[in-house]
């Protein structure tokens, strides 16, 4: 039997590794499991673009302190996460500019530095779009996307420094309770016990916590991106997301353009097995991505293919993660159900499970947003527009 500790990880995605990091410099002793290696989910796949454009208070300030951190990595957390500065820009429809207009103001209220950009604007900013069909947009100077598996992988680091102990290659396969108390982890390298359980374990957290009769409302979705080469005149390319044709798209080492959809139709692809998925992109969803870019962007017709993946969103009802405690057990939370945007948010959301698991919450607490019970109360989370893959 392993050594008790006061908490249990389950995964080692960016949430986990975060959550680990937070516990362990509170003081906690913690343990965490990967069943692969850090990453080796959901989290090493991740567009890991890092925006503060959200449409509620409390996930504006999340994304505005995870900002700060993954700005400030080395001195906050210490190590490198790969953060690439690139500015970030979004552009909507005519008929969308109210709304938008209103979210840029609810998020300049909490401190972010983002501004509306008419057409012209935006192609001062992008000199390759074409802004045709555009109302205008809203850019956000101090956007840019982090190196995943480097970010996960500080993260856990950190943790390790603080005297966390980090297992990789070990599943959870149950987690032991007696009555309402959860005593630890069964796991493929033996029993870890432990006075709290930390779940977050992405698209697999249902299949864990249904084994102790909970049932949480998360979907895998298998959501595809399609890697292109950029010709040479077109170097620079800060963030887009198009909500006409309906991609996104960030620059990738080595002169490729990573391409996603935020298509909330495309995305919810969903797979009944997290472990069971095709992991190669279909020729006709890339070539369908190839002409949506190329319509914002024409020289991209001089662009041409240079890779694929799929990979997993854990989605939930209203595309928010859960971070609470879960119910009938006295010790057993959840960190997971990113719906897609919960990679720039990690390091708040894990500063919040770890403050929820050694200190509880208050009726005032952010953490009360992302109830577990929230579906079941038909509270969920809604922004002010309708753009659900931006949260
Ligand atoms: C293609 C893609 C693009 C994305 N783009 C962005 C983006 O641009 N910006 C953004 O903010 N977010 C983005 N996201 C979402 C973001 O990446 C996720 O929300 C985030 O990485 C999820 O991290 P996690 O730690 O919650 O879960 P995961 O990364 O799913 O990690 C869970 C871990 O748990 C482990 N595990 C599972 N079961 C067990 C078990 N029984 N025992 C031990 N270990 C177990 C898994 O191996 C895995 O490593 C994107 C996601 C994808 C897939």
């Amino acid at each position: 039997m392993h050594n008790s500790s006061d908490v249990i990880v389950i995964g080692g995605g960016i949430n986990g590794v975060s959550a680990a990091f937070h516990l362990a410099k509170s003081g906690a002793s913690v343990t965490l499991l990967e069943k692969d290696f850090i990453a080796g989910g959901p989290t090493g796949r991740s567009g890991a673009i890092i925006r503060q454009h959200y449409s509620n208070t409390v996930t504006a300030r999340m994304a505005l302190h995870s900002l700060q951190v993954w700005r400030n990595f080395d001195q906050v957390v210490g190590g490198d996460p790969g953060f690439t500065p690139t500015g970030f820009m979004i552009g909507v429809r005519p008929e969308d500019v109210e709304g938008l207009k209103a979210n840029i103001a609810l998020q300049q209220s909490v401190g972010i530095r983002t501004q509306f950009v008419t057409p012209a604007e935006m192609r001062e900013i992008e000199p390759q779009l074409n802004t045709e069909g555009l109302g205008g947009g809203a850019y956000e100077p101090d956007g840019g996307y982090c190196d995943p598996p480097a970010a996960a992988n500080a993260f856990a680091r950190a943790a390790q420094r603080l005297g966390a102990a980090i297992h990789t290659g070990v599943t959870a396969t149950q987690i032991r309770t007696q009555g309402s108390k959860v005593l630890g982890v069964e796991t493929t390298a033996g029993f870890f016990p432990a006075n709290a359980v930390l779940v977050a374990a992405g698209p697999w957290s249902p299949g864990l916590l249904h084994r102790l009769g909970i049932e949480v409302p998360i979907i895998a979705a298998r959501v595809k991106i399609g890697l292109f080469r950029r010709p040479q005149e077109f170097e620079r390319q800060c963030i887009w997301g198009d909500f006409i044709h309906q991609f996104y798209t960030r620059p990738e080492t080595g002169g490729l353009m990573l391409v996603g959809s935020l298509s909330p139709k495309e995305v919810e692809d969903r797979v009944q097995n997290p472990d069971n998925f095709g992991e190669n992109v279909e020729m006709d969803v890339l070539a369908e991505y190839m002409e949506r870019v190329a319509a914002r962007y024409p020289a991209m017709e001089r662009g041409h293919l240079a890779g694929n993946y799929a990979s997993l969103y854990d989605i939930t009802p209203d595309w928010h993660a859960i971070i609470d405690a879960l119910p009938g057990y006295d010790n057993l939370y959840i960190l997971a159900g990113g719906s897609g945007h919960g990679f720039k948010l990690a390091p708040a959301s894990g500063e919040m499970a770890a403050r929820l698991i050694l200190h509880g919450k208050t009726p005032e607490d952010d953490v009360n947003l992302f109830a577990f019970d929230r579906f079941a109360a038909g509270k969920l989370i809604t922004g002010r527009y309708a753009y659900s893959l931006l949260g």
